[in-house]
């Protein structure tokens, strides 16, 4: 059964990928060249997970009376692709869109402390399994005007991010306040830090530090890139610093208005 699920999520994808290469070929704003290096990179990524899923269903075939506890590594292997793959497919599409603007920006008043209180609340039982501890300091309110689901988008790439890379034992600082007509976010861990040489590539598509080292952890190299894509639709700003072994901060800059 776990077989046919996954097999169908994979023919899902398949045809969400070819949908995804179609719109990919209609954007106006991206050059040529960036659109063919898209296609060849998502093509790429969606490979990997395809390929350890099939190989994973094909190794189960082969042993028709082997019970689920027998197989149950390539069970999970196939279960862990599969949900790789969707969150690719998804984050492609995302990109896909914004590239052909497509993806409108709703501009409404809200209240960013309680957006920030609410994604946080969130992560804070996800930090508890982990044994991090996660602390905030939010100022109220803070009204600012925004796309709601958008900056919720924006504020989990950044605390998954956080807590992906940040070890057992672990510190998650995340703070939000009023300078001037701007409202300051930053996430702040003590995670396994960014090395110097890669900073000024971590906002490209499909980046990731070291793939071994990231492999480790699931992801698709997206979430940098949309977030990106959200705060510049919001005029605002993002900006990184961090240090290897000791830690990453991550500042947003929203405009109130
Ligand atoms: P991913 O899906 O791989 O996490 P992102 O675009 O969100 O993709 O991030 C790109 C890369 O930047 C990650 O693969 C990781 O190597 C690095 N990175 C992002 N956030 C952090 C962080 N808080 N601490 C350490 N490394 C990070």
């Amino acid at each position: 059964v776990v077989a046919i699920g996954d097999a169908v999520s994979v023919v899902i994808a398949i045809v969400a990928g070819l949908f995804l290469a179609r719109r990919a070929l209609i954007p106006i704003q991206v050059s040529w060249e960036k659109q063919q290096q898209f296609i060849a990179d998502a093509s790429h990524e969606l490979r990997t997970p395809l390929t350890a899923i099939l190989v994973n269903l094909e190794r189960l075939f082969r042993y028709p009376d082997h019970t689920i506890e027998q197989e149950s590594e390539k069970i999970m292997i196939g279960m862990q692709e599969t949900r790789r793959l969707s969150k690719l497919v998804a984050d492609l599409l995302t990109l896909a869109r914004s590239d052909s603007n497509e993806l409108q920006i709703m501009k409404q008043k809200l209240r960013l402390d309680e957006l920030v209180q609410k994604c946080t609340q969130v992560f804070a039982q996800m930090a508890i399994v982990k044994e991090i501890n996660l602390e905030t300091e939010i100022e109220q309110p803070l009204e600012i005007v925004g796309d709601e689901e958008r900056l919720h988008q924006l504020l989990v790439i950044l605390l998954d991010n956080a807590l992906k890379y940040t070890n057992e034992g672990g510190k998650i600082f995340v703070s939000c306040k009023r300078e001037g007509q701007r409202v300051t976010v930053m996430i702040k861990d003590t995670g396994i830090g960014i090395p110097k040489d890669d900073i000024p590539y971590l906002f490209d598509r499909f980046f990731r530090v070291d793939k071994m080292r990231s492999r480790q952890t699931e992801g698709t190299g997206l979430g940098l890139s949309i977030a990106k894509w959200i705060v510049d639709a919001h005029h605002g700003k993002i900006q990184v610093s961090s240090e290897e072994g000791v830690g990453t901060s991550f500042y947003l800059s929203l405009p109130i208005k």
